[in-house]
């Protein structure tokens, strides 16, 4: 499984990338080189290869919590890039490997093995830093149309073939050699003048974000001390961001004139990687696992390990357990969006409805703007026949995120549970369309229109939409076929 996410980490990225540039219809390959990428199309790219991921790719890790804060502290980190206006979008992979990886357009990959290899947050603000400076300076683009080493149409047909067994990833990794893999992750190493650019602006960007601006340096010269300890989980990252001598002087020399100063974690960086940690293996394991490092006080953060154990108790189903060990982490003043989230699921999940649609209603006035508070709320919901007040909560929603497709999922089971069918496959149409399923969502609205319950004012809507899916699907044809 790892050589699998490792080979995917770097090359699906780049790959596809090309594959998907040909389909846009850009230029013969001879010509690529030439030719510079416009953000907007880096940008359609970079959206493509992440529906691919977020939608079919197993390792993917679909988890609200983890995801809300790699994206606060992402935000943190752009707003002090070169430029904050990008619209940055980061995700977590499910995958043991120590690896972070940026795609065109802004989306960046953490790999679940770095949240728990790094020591503190600086470190993770550091290698995360050092990607966004990847992506604000346009390195993927450029690295692609300047490569030399390996054929543009050997990338092409590794792209291709990942594509076509997309269902079955195994599959698709068996059929390619481990020389083809070798060749093609040498050649996704970035150059040294971009290590060196990344390093820099990367270095700005945690300095003026408030971080330990040791962080970059201290979890590099770790990493390459400890390959032996980490097998081979520590070199993804170092084989696509190779680390020479003269790549951690130059660290250690813009770190010298600042002065040191203590920065803390906060506490949602203990508690994702106590959270990551716990959805790993059985949860009966995770269980074990988390009462070992209390009983023998293994552990940085008595909050965050207790909450871990929490999180596997509730995995386990044994919602007594859980709900105890979460008044112990409240009990240690710890106040956080993922704790009371947690409660608010434990709660539903022990039966107790109403408790816990109280706490995420509490939860929502406290932290108005989490996602993953805002989808257990109407998860519950809906879980709970409340139709009514789904769809509205879901509409409220999409006032605010037009684009999130649990919103527009919400809104379909509740028109669903309503019996309003034609409403039921419009909001899946607009749910299909926005994983960029074109064909499905034609097939929703041919379904809307036949279901016989709209109105003439909702008929004429659904109309509108199919015909504009449809001149969408054509446009589709057409730059395929270019
Ligand atoms: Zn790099």
């Amino acid at each position: 499984m790892r050589s699998i996410h490792r080979l995917f980490a770097g090359v699906l990225a780049c790959a596809l990338t090309v594959q998907l540039l040909h389909a846009e219809g850009l230029p013969e390959l001879g010509d690529v080189a030439s030719n510079e990428l416009s953000l907007a199309t880096e940008r359609k790219i970079g959206q493509q290869i992440m529906d691919e991921i977020r939608w079919r790719e197993p390792s993917y890790l679909d988890d609200p919590d983890v995801e809300n804060y790699l994206n606060q502290l992402g935000e943190r980190l752009v707003a002090m890039s070169d430029d904050p206006g990008m619209g940055f979008q980061f995700f977590a992979i499910n995958d043991l490997s120590i690896n972070a990886f940026a795609m065109p357009g802004g989306f960046i990959g953490v790999h679940v093995g770095l949240l728990l290899a790094v020591q503190t947050e600086s470190e993770l603000a550091g290698v995360l830093a050092h990607e966004v400076s990847h992506v604000t300076q346009r390195h993927i683009a450029r690295q692609i149309f300047q490569s030399k080493k390996l054929s543009m149409a050997s990338m092409v047909a590794m792209g291709l073939s990942l594509l076509a067994a997309r269902s079955s990833p195994q599959g698709a990794m068996a059929a390619i050699s481990t020389t083809q893999a070798g060749a093609i992750a040498a050649q996704l190493a970035y150059s040294r003048d971009f290590e060196r650019e990344a390093d820099r602006l990367g270095f700005d960007i945690l300095r003026r974000a408030g971080y330990d601006v040791r962080g970059m340096s201290g979890f590099f010269a770790r990493l390459q001390q400890s390959t032996r300890q980490y097998e081979n989980n520590a070199t993804a990252y170092l084989r696509t961001h190779p680390l020479s001598g003269e790549r951690m002087s130059d660290m250690q020399n813009r770190e010298q004139p600042v002065a040191y100063r203590q920065v803390a974690d906060s506490q949602d960086f203990q508690l994702v990687r106590a959270r990551v940690r716990a959805l790993q293996g059985r949860p009966s394991d995770a269980v074990r696992e988390f009462e070992t490092f209390l009983r023998d006080r293994k552990y940085s953060s008595e909050a965050g390990t207790r909450y871990g154990l929490a999180v596997a108790f509730a995995r386990n189903r044994d919602w007594a357990a859980a709900e105890q060990e979460l008044a112990a982490v409240r009990r240690l003043k710890v106040s956080s969006a993922m704790v009371d989230r947690q409660l608010a699921e434990i709660k539903t999940g022990r039966g107790e409805k109403e408790a816990g649609l109280t706490l995420y209603r509490e939860a929502m006035v406290r932290y108005p703007r989490n996602l993953a508070v805002l989808y257990g709320y109407g998860n519950t919901l809906i879980g709970d026949r409340q139709f009514a007040a789904a769809l509205k909560f879901a509409d409220d929603q999409l006032q605010i995120y037009p684009l999130d497709v649990h919103f527009y999922k919400f809104r379909a089971d509740s028109y669903a549970g309503l019996g309003r069918r034609s409403q039921h496959h419009l909001a899946l149409a607009e749910l299909t369309a926005l994983k960029g399923q074109t064909a499905g969502a034609i097939e929703q609205l041919q379904l809307a229109q036949q279901a016989g319950d709209a109105n003439f004012y909702e008929m004429s809507m659904i109309d509108g939409r199919l015909r504009e899916m449809k001149k969408r699907q054509i446009e589709e044809m057409k730059e395929r076929r270019n």
